[in-house]
C-alpha cells in the first residue's frame, strides 16, 4: 500500500525541506496561541469560544496541521488538536483522573496497578496536545515535569520490586526528551535483572514522525541488541493512530526505521465521536496500520476525562466496529475492544467483561467485571440504533440501578 507524502500547509510553503524534516524545527514551530492559529486556518465560532480559555493547552506541529482539510469543520485531525466547544461541557461522570493513576502511585511518577508491570511517567511534554488526552490533568503542565531525581526514585522502586517484569515508559510523550535522556532510562531499566521488556508509549509517529531519525533508530537498535547472558530485553513501541489520514509516507518511514531497529510496533486507538466512530474508517485504519508494520492492538472506549463528553460514543458503536473487522479481513488486523475502568479497575475486554447494563434515556450504565473479579461501571451515551437487534445478538441483562447508590456514581442515578 502506498502512503501519501504530506503536503505542507501554504503557511509554511517557503520553509526549506531541511527544516521541515527536522524534528527540532517542527517542535520549535508548534502552534500554541489562538492568534497564530488564526493566521493559518479559519476557525469556527465554537473553536473561537474554546480558545478563549482552554483548560488544556494547545500545541500542534506544522506537520500535523498540514493534515487538516481546512474546508471541513468536521475534519478528523482538526477535532483531535484544535480545542472544541465541547471541552467546556461537564458530563455526569467526568473525572480529572479517570483511571486513578495518581492513587496507585507508590512513588511520584510511577503507577503500579497490575501485578507484574508498571507505568513510568517521564515527561509532561508532547508535540501535539490531543484534545482527548486522559492525562490532561498534568500533561502540558511544566509543574508536573518529571525531574531526573524523580525518575531515579522510580527506577529504585522498580529495582526493589522483583515481581515487575515489564515497564511502560510514558508521559506525556517520552520521545519529547532527548535521545540521551530517554536511552539512559531504557538502559537503567534493562540493567535491572528482573526486567524482561519495556514499552515506549509514543504518539510521535502520528504527530511528529520526523522525530524518528536515523540516529534515534540506531540508538534503539543498540538497546534492542544488548546481550544479557544470552537473552535480549526488547523495547516495544506502542503508538496511537486514530484515523487513516494519519497514515502518511512520513509515518510509514518512521515505522520502518523502528522495525529495522528491532522494535515490534503496536497501536492503541481511542474511539472518538465525529473522528473515527465509523466501521469503514476503523477497518481502513486497521489495514493501513498493518501495511506500516503496526499491529492494531486495542481500541479503547473514550475515558471519562473532564471536557471530553463530546467525544464519547456508545459502547455498541465499538462492538459494531469490531463486527465489521473480524472475519472481514486478516485476524491480525482485529484489535481488542476495551474499557479502561475508572477507579483503577484496569482494562476490561468488551463484550466479555459486560455482565449487565441499565439503559436510561440519554445514558447507559454498563456493569463490568475486571481481571480481579471486581465490579466496575462505565457510563456511555445510550444507543438509539438498536445494535443488538440489528446484530441478532442477545442484549446484556438489565441490572438494578439502585446498587449505584453505594458507589462514586450515586449522583448519576438521579440524572438518568
Ligand atoms: S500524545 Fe498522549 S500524552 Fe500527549 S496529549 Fe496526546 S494522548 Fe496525551
Amino acid at each position: 500500500m502506498a502512503f501519501p507524502i504530506t503536503k505542507k500547509h501554504l503557511f509554511w510553503a517557503g520553509i526549506p525541506e531541511s527544516d521541515w524534516n527536522n524534528w527540532h524545527w517542527q517542535q520549535a514551530s508548534r502552534v500554541t496561541k489562538a492568534a497564530h492559529l488564526k493566521n493559518i486556518i479559519n476557525i469556527t465560532e465554537g473553536e473561537e469560544n474554546a480558545l478563549q480559555s482552554p483548560e488544556f493547552l494547545m500545541g500542534i506541529t506544522p506537520y500535523y496541521i498540514s493534515l487538516i482539510d481546512e474546508n471541513n469543520p468536521d475534519d478528523a485531525i482538526r477535532k483531535q488538536c484544535i480545542p472544541q466547544e465541547g471541552e467546556l461541557l461537564k458530563n455526569v461522570d467526568d473525572f480529572e483522573d479517570p483511571l486513578s493513576e495518581e492513587h496507585d502511585m507508590p512513588v511520584a511518577g510511577l503507577t503500579h496497578r497490575y501485578p507484574d508491570r508498571v507505568l513510568l511517567y517521564t515527561t509532561h511534554n508532547c508535540p501535539v496536545y490531543c484534545r482527548h488526552c486522559t492525562r490532561k490533568r498534568k500533561v502540558s503542565n511544566p509543574a508536573s515535569a518529571a525531574t531526573s531525581t524523580q525518575i531515579d526514585l522510580c527506577i529504585d522502586y522498580i529495582r526493589s520490586h522483583p515481581e515487575v517484569r515489564d515497564v511502560v515508559i510514558s508521559g506525556g510523550d517520552p520521545l519529547s526528551q532527548s535521545d540521551e535522556r530517554l536511552f539512559r532510562i531504557v538502559q537503567d531499566l534493562q540493567d535491572i535483572p528482573h526486567i524482561d521488556m519495556m514499552r515506549l508509549g509514543t504518539r510521535n509517529l502520528v504527530t511528529l514522525p520526523q522525530r524518528v531519525t536515523e540516529e534515534f533508530a540506531e540508538g534503539l537498535r543498540k538497546l534492542n541488541m544488548r546481550d544479557f547472558d544470552g537473552r535480549r530485553k526488547p523495547v516495544f513501541v506502542n503508538t496511537h493512530f486514530n484515523h487513516p489520514k494519519e497514515c502518511t509516507k512520513e509515518a510509514a518511514e518512521a515505522c520502518h526505521r523502528l522495525l529495522l531497529a528491532g522494535s515490534p510496533l503496536g497501536n492503541q486507538s481511542v474511539l472518538l465521536k465525529g473522528v473515527n466512530d465509523d466501521p469503514a474508517t476503523m477497518k481502513e485504519l486497521s489495514i493501513r496500520l498493518l501495511s506500516m508494520g503496526i499491529r492494531p492492538y486495542y481500541i479503547y472506549l473514550c475515558d471519562p476525562v473532564t471536557g471530553t463528553s463530546h467525544f464519547r460514543t456508545t459502547v455498541e458503536k465499538g462492538l459494531e466496529i469490531i463486527d465489521n473487522i473480524r472475519g472481514h479481513t486478516s485476524g491480525f488486523a482485529t484489535p481488542q475492544l476495551v474499557i479502561d475502568a475508572t477507579l483503577g479497575g484496569g482494562k476490561i475486554l468488551i463484550p466479555n467483561g459486560i455482565i449487565g447494563r441499565y439503559v436510561g434515556e440519554d445514558y447507559t450504565v454498563w456493569k463490568l467485571i475486571n481481571f480481579e473479579k471486581n465490579i466496575h461501571y462505565y457510563v456511555a451515551p445510550t444507543d438509539k440504533s438498536h445494535y443488538y437487534e440489528r446484530a441478532g445478538k442477545p442484549a446484556p441483562p438489565e441490572f438494578d440501578i439502585s446498587e449505584l447508590a453505594d458507589t462514586h456514581l450515586k449522583s448519576i442515578v438521579e440524572k438518568l
